[in-house]
């Protein structure tokens, strides 16, 4: 290469990196890029094909949004969620940028309006349902557009919905590589937050991307902290109460999900919390079309609602303030768990993964996928699905090291945050007490529940044990060394573990497992995890608050400035309809309160706020830091 050559491209990556850092800057007032980001915008920026895969909240809008504003022409956005599409070109607007959405939610009059402002180049990015996309009327306007203002790149966003094995499959998506076949000169970038690798192998073979760059990120989720409490560990409180306590201790004000797994119990769980004084709105399939968009809306456009759904909810959610996600029932396996607990936290501030779990569960789980219909090779998977869920929850080590792991990538543990972490769980030598146990069920024919069954462990007179002359079993009585309750988690980690099969012919009723025969002749040894008693009102752990408090997030929970800059952004939100997120995020607002600029200048600096929101917002929040 000739020297002038070399000085010249020299050049020009310096320059387009300048322009690169200064339209982040302008437009989305962030200063740096998060991981893996830079090299993503740089690929597609000079026009090469790029998969992504990033977990939620990671920033991969950025990613296609960036280089949209970077290259020529007008960016086109695959999604399959229409409700999605409304709220990022919302989002986009308010950064100032020309951008606009075409799906079956319009009328003719507005499709036509974006179409003519489509052909005349005045759009900078424009999001399209699949099935849009692929009309013959709209690929030959792409056409015209790619010989006219040019098309700047094709985002293919949740790219995992090529995958027919996921639940998200969308035929419509397979149909998109005739982007490629037909404009094979503009830069594909596809994305997706499923990491699996067959997945991944799907997508680049279905959407033909085998050339394209794989960028590939971590999938843990550093600010969420995860936490399992077990069910009745304490007679004394419900699960109601603990969530009830979880929520007065560390989210009085904060919106966050509840997740159950019936429609009934969602809307008497959304009533019980009601009367107790809590903002919380159910949402279930089962519910009329009006009254979940009512909700919804209300979720994402109103401060600190709790909304109870079945996992009906969430998908195409992308509110970035839900600061926990909590559990009343188990979900039904670990890609479930990693993806619903993933909707808090979207804005990188600390949010919890909070869960409450009990034998009961574990026996209802088990009970409901042996009596499904489904074909047995289908039910002997969803079995080692919820094996690996409840190995989770009786982990003992970092909840992020044991979910990582699942999802085959390393971490180093001691997260510092996680409850395992926190209070490290003492193991004891369960041999004697599960051989017991487990002799208990074998006495008793193998066909009672675990109420009965400790309740002859622990030599009890009951009805029922009279009823079937129990008191005169050798196992009558030999358990009253162990409390109630520790017998309760000795017969929910058998059953999770395996070892303890509920039958279905006996109602339910606790059967041996074939695993479990070395145990009952005290062949090999058991060691299980040592339940912490609950406290109905546990407070929060100093750690716990140590780590909150270092993002500067509870800490202004009493600051009046905090909730007038908060009223502000409301009533910003309020004059034109908007979520309030769409105004500033937490994020910002927070540095805006710890920084109090004192100017317009000083304004710019905070991240998160562009050249747009400057001029529209800055003197707005000015006023109310200057009112102070
Ligand atoms: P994803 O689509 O991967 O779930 P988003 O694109 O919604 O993630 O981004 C998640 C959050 O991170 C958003 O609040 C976004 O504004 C923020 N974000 C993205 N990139 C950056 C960045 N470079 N600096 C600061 N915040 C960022
Ligand atoms: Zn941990």
């Amino acid at each position: 290469m000739r020297l002038i050559e070399c000085l010249s491209e020299v050049y020009n990556s310096t320059m387009s990196n300048i322009s690169v850092l200064q339209t982040l800057h302008d437009v989305f007032g962030y200063s740096t890029f998060r991981g893996e980001q830079q090299a993503i915008v740089e690929h597609v920026t000079t026009g090469g094909d790029a998969l992504v895969l990033m977990p939620t909240g990671g920033g991969k809008s950025l990613c296609y949004q960036l280089p949209a504003l970077l290259r020529e022409g007008v960016g086109i956005v695959v999604s399959p969620l229409i409700a999605l599409m409304q709220d990022q070109v919302d989002a986009l607007k308010q950064l100032g940028v020309r951008a606009a959405f075409l799906n079956s939610s319009q009328d003719a009059d507005e499709t036509r309006d974006i179409t003519v402002q489509l052909m005349r180049g005045h759009l900078q990015i424009v999001y399209v349902a699949p099935e849009r996309l692929l009309m013959s009327s709209f690929l030959s306007l792409l056409d015209e557009i790619e010989q006219g203002a040019g098309i700047a790149l094709f985002a293919i966003d949740e790219a995992h919905c090529v995958s027919q094995w996921g639940h998200d499959f969308r035929p419509e998506y397979r149909k998109l590589t005739v982007l490629h076949e037909r404009f094979p000169q503009v830069p594909r970038i596809a994305l997706t937050a499923t990491a699996d690798a067959p997945t991944r192998a799907e997508i680049i073979e279905r959407l033909q991307l085998e050339n394209a760059r794989q960028f590939v990120s971590s999938f843990d989720r550093p600010n969420i902290k995860y936490r399992v409490t077990q069910k009745g560990a304490s007679q004394k409180t419900s699960a109601r109460q603990q969530l009830e306590a979880f929520l007065e201790s560390e989210h009085a004000n904060d919106a966050g999900i509840v997740y159950c797994l019936s429609r009934k119990k969602v809307e008497e769980t959304a009533e019980w919390l009601k009367s107790r004084g809590w903002d919380a709105l159910p949402y279930h399939a089962g519910l009329d079309a009006r009254v979940r968009n009512l909700n919804q809306r209300r979720f994402l456009r109103e401060e600190g609602v709790i909304m109870v759904a079945t996992v009906a909810f969430g998908m195409g959610i992308d509110k970035p303030n839900v600061r926990f996600v909590a559990h009343l029932d188990l979900p039904k396996s670990m890609e479930g768990y990693y993806q619903e607990t993933g909707r808090a936290g979207r804005d990188g501030l600390p949010a919890n993964a909070w869960m409450t779990y009990g034998l009961g569960d574990v026996v209802s789980m088990r009970k409901m996928l042996d009596s499904g219909d489904a074909p047995e090779e289908r039910k002997a998977v969803e079995r080692q699905k919820l094996d690996a869920l409840l190995g989770f929850c009786e982990s003992t080590i970092c909840r992020h090291q044991t979910l990582l792991r699942y999802f085959g990538e390393q971490h180093p543990g001691d997260c510092g945050q996680c409850d395992n972490c926190l209070s490290p769980v003492d193991t004891w030598d369960a041999t004697q007490a599960a051989q017991m146990a487990l002799s208990c069920v074998y006495r008793t024919g193998q066909r009672f529940g675990v109420v009965h069954l400790i309740d002859v462990l622990l030599g009890r007179n009951t009805p029922k044990i009279q009823q079937f002359s129990h008191q005169n079993l050798s196992t009558f009585g030999i358990g009253k060394g162990i409390s109630q309750p520790q017998w309760s988690s000795v017969y929910r980690q058998l059953v999770a573990g395996g070892y303890l099969e509920s039958d279905i012919e006996a109602f339910g009723g606790l059967k041996l497992a074939e695993s479990a025969k070395p145990f009952l002749k005290g062949e090999a040894e058991v060691w299980l995890r040592q339940d912490s008693e609950v406290v109905a009102t546990r407070k929060v752990s100093k750690a716990e608050r140590g780590s909150r408090a270092k993002e500067g997030y509870e800490e202004v929970a009493d600051d009046p400035l905090w909730h007038a800059l908060k009223a502000k952004r409301m009533e910003l939100a309020k004059e034109q309809g908007v979520p309030p997120y769409l105004i500033f995020h937490d994020s910002t607002l927070l540095e805006i309160l710890n920084q109090k600029p004192g100017s317009l200048t000083e304004m710019s600096q905070i991240s998160g706020v562009g050249q747009a929101k400057l001029e529209r917002y800055g003197d707005a929040f000015l006023e109310v830091l200057e009112d102070r």
